[in-house]
């Protein structure tokens, strides 16, 4: 039973650096769709991939939020605490042990008529006898096999906000990653497993993120379907680029809340964030709120424009 009663959104960052204009700005649309529409807003931390994420990391990531004006109901959740809910979920889900590499699936990959990023099914149909014999083989190597979804559809439709009706190709998941058999607790939780099941555990009926993830949401929605979890209203966003056209980074120098502020105010760069929404002459996330309209988002990428230094 959930804690979580009421509906709510999420932004959900994986804590591996800190967050850049992009990420900001879609952290702000989801408190701007969360809150313009009466929701519970939380902050999830996604810190499942042990290896990248860090404690600091969050830390950071949660004090420029704040810094912005973003407030969030607690408690702020974090990954690393919800193993026996994935746990959970995984022995109610139809899965199989998957043994390949990822060489072994880019091999599989290439052969001709395989869907590119698709996982081409070579385990899902072994005999146990195949299975003893590849999972000894792995155990020999000190590897642990990774847990799959036996998907029942080849493609799932869901619905978004600015997209409509978005049908996209469904397949057999990764809902626990393979490793090592001597680091068998760490960072062993596949993204899409733990994404859905922290969504239907608190209530989030309305998912705001970056529209490179629209083609991870059939997957996601038909897991909640299996799960008996409540599909969220997906709304995805259009992602700032930088000036090669090619997602936003860090690379793109100046893009932190931090370096950001090394020339300018947070109320600077609240209204370059509204201004990146249409908003103009906006410097406090409440007054965003209040001017909020979902329906005049520019569907375009927005372009990141490095502002010159005063007096340049
Ligand atoms: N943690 C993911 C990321 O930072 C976002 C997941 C999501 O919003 O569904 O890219």
């Amino acid at each position: 039973m959930s804690d979580f009663q009421a509906p709510a959104g999420r932004y959900a960052p994986s804590p591996s650096g800190d967050l850049h204009f992009g990420n900001l700005r879609t952290a702000v649309l989801a408190w701007l769709f969360s809150r313009h529409t009466g929701r519970n807003f939380y902050l999830r931390v996604e810190d499942i991939d042990s290896e990248r994420s860090s404690a600091e990391s969050a830390q950071r990531q949660i004090e420029d939020l704040q810094m912005l004006g973003l407030d969030f109901d607690q408690p702020v959740m974090y990954q690393h605490d919800r193993g026996d809910a994935y746990a959970d979920a995984l022995s109610r889900l139809d899965t199989y042990e998957c043994y390949c590499t990822r060489r072994d699936i880019r091999e599989a990959a290439s052969a001709p008529h395989a869907q590119p990023g698709m996982y081409p099914g070579t385990c899902r149909d072994l005999s146990e006898e195949q299975r003893a014999f590849r999972r000894s083989e792995l155990h020999a190597e000190g590897r642990l096999p990774a847990i799959r979804l036996r998907a029942h559809v080849k493609e799932w439709t869901v619905r978004d906000f600015y997209q409509g009706e978005y049908t996209g190709p469904v397949d057999d998941v990764i809902l626990k990653r393979g490793g090592r058999i001597d680091q068998a607790q760490a960072g062993d939780w596949a993204y899409n497993l733990a994404v859905v099941v922290d969504d239907g555990y608190q209530g989030v009926d309305q998912v705001v993120r970056g529209d490179d993830l629209l083609f991870s949401a059939p997957a996601q929605a038909y897991l909640a379907d299996r799960l008996g979890l409540t599909v969220p209203v997906y709304i995805h966003v259009p992602l700032v680029v930088g000036p090669e056209g090619r997602r936003l980074a860090k690379r793109d120098g100046a893009v932190t809340l931090r370096e950001m502020l090394a020339g300018k105010s947070v109320e600077d760069v609240v209204s370059q964030i509204a201004e990146s929404l249409g908003y103009v002459g906006v410097s406090s996330v409440q007054e965003l709120l209040e001017e909020f309209d979902p329906a005049q988002l520019s569907r375009e990428p927005w372009l990141w424009t490095p502002q010159q230094p005063e007096g340049f």
